[in-house]
């Protein structure tokens, strides 16, 4: 597809607006459009250091789906897929959103415990979601390897037909269009360095172009959130690190689903283009930079394997890897800061591509507002002192 020209326009900043967000991922780009759309706010400025999604929101492996154990989790991930089934009329774009179902794969005996556990705390919040057998995931994914005679075999898996993926850039340039439209100035090649301040609150940032005054600022700068906070004295629960991801060459349509295995460790499904696109696990080490360790790429090609003995024959054209920052319950931060005027959306992890659409609802409403929408007040960060976890890591053990 030809790049539209207003991908690449980048105005000049003004002096002023009444909301800075800080980070043009998709996650700062759907709060753009869902502030100008939803509240009427468009004197907004998103400022980007480097160009739209060129963070993870064009790096993931762009799985959806809203399948969490907890209800707060369940609430918003959720929220955010009811919002995507219907986001490419809303948004006139058509961003391959692809509802061809996630299958999360068991093999151990906790496994199954944990999975059906899930399905029926699915079920209970109205989510979608089915226990299924062995040979009935081989029904689903016929190239799944189901044989018992392997070193994890697979002894059953959860179901979520409604999930599935879209075409992770489309998604940007669907926000940041609808954004432009609005009103609200997308400024690429534009760094926060720093912020104003007045007191305990802040007035505005210091960019590589120069300050800009602001009467609230939003950071969602996935990986680097916690050291933008730290200019200011706020200490985050957060760790940055590197996630990789692959993809083959063109392949005919060979997989139908997607299939995510936590135990043995790999994800995949095939884009609509026709790569097979594999993600895994974090580099266990903290980094900013957006490349990985290539035995992560070798275990996940060892695991693709074992469960695909068919991807014998596909070749590795590409990997790269993007910034995540993890917390300590797994579980995003979205809300207020001891700052006044400054709220936070961080800490999503390997998982934050689902969530785009909710968490631009719900952070667009917390910056209006000043105050958490309900569905992202229990993502607090008052959480890590008083003890108020969502502990999906522990609980769920899923990933992306
Ligand atoms: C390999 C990989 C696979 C993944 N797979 C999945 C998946 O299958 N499903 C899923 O739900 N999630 C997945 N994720 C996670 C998901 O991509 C992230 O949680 C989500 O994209 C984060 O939000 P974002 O899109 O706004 O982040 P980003 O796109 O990273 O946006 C943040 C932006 O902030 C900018 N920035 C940083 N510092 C500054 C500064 N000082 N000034 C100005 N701008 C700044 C960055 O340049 C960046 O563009 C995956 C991530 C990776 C890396």
């Amino acid at each position: 597809m030809e790049h539209p020209d207003w991908l690449w326009r980048t105005p000049e900043p003004k002096k002023s607006y009444d909301v800075i967000i800080v980070g043009a991922g998709g996650h700062g780009l759907a709060t753009a459009y869902y502030l100008a759309k939803n509240h009427g706010i468009t004197n907004v400025a998103v400022l980007e250091k480097g160009w739209l999604a060129g963070g993870n929101m064009a790096r993931n492996t762009t799985i959806i789906r809203s399948n969490y154990l907890w209800d707060e989790s369940a609430g918003i991930y959720e929220h955010s897929l009811k919002l995507w089934e219907g986001l490419k009329d809303e948004l006139d774009y058509d961003f391959l959103f692809s509802q061809r179902g996630v299958l999360n794969l068991a093999h151990t005996l906790q496994d199954i415990r944990e999975g059906t556990r899930r399905v029926n705390a699915n079920r209970l919040n109205g989510i979608d979601g089915e226990w299924l057998s062995p040979e009935e995931v081989a029904k689903v994914c016929p190239i799944v390897n189901v044989s018992q005679d392997v070193r994890y075999p697979v002894l059953g898996g959860t179901w979520q037909p409604r999930a599935g993926i879209a075409k992770h850039d489309f998604v940007a340039w669907a926000f940041a269009r609808r954004a432009d439209q609005f009103g609200v100035d997308l400024i690429q090649g534009c760094e926060v360095q720093g912020f104003l301040t007045d007191g305990n609150q802040v007035t505005g940032v210091q960019t590589n172009r120069g300050p800009i005054n602001a009467g609230r600022i939003g950071l969602a700068a996935a990986g680097h959130t916690s050291v933008l906070a730290s200019s200011l004295g706020i200490r985050l629960p957060l760790q940055s690190h590197p996630l990789q991801a692959l993809v083959s060459e063109l392949l005919e349509p060979v997989h139908p689903t997607v299939v995510m295995s936590n135990h043995v460790h790999v994800y995949v499904s095939q884009a609509h283009k026709g790569e097979l696109v594999m993600g895994a696990g974090i580099d266990s080490y903290n980094s900013y930079g957006q490349r990985g360790s290539v035995h992560v790429i070798e275990q996940q090609m060892a695991a693709a394997l074992e469960l695909f003995p068919i991807f014998a024959r596909a070749h590795l054209i590409r990997t790269w890897a993007g910034i995540v920052d993890v917390t300590p319950d797994a579980s995003p931060i979205i809300g207020t800061t001891p700052v006044e005027n400054l709220f936070v959306n961080c800490g999503w992890g390997t998982g934050g591509f689902k969530a785009t659409p909710g968490v631009g609802w719900v952070f667009a409403h917390t910056l209006a507002h000043g105050a958490p929408h309900e569905l992202n007040e229990p993502f607090t960060l008052e959480r890590f002192t008083t003890g108020a976890l969502i502990d999906e890591h522990g609980a769920a053990a899923v990933a992306h």
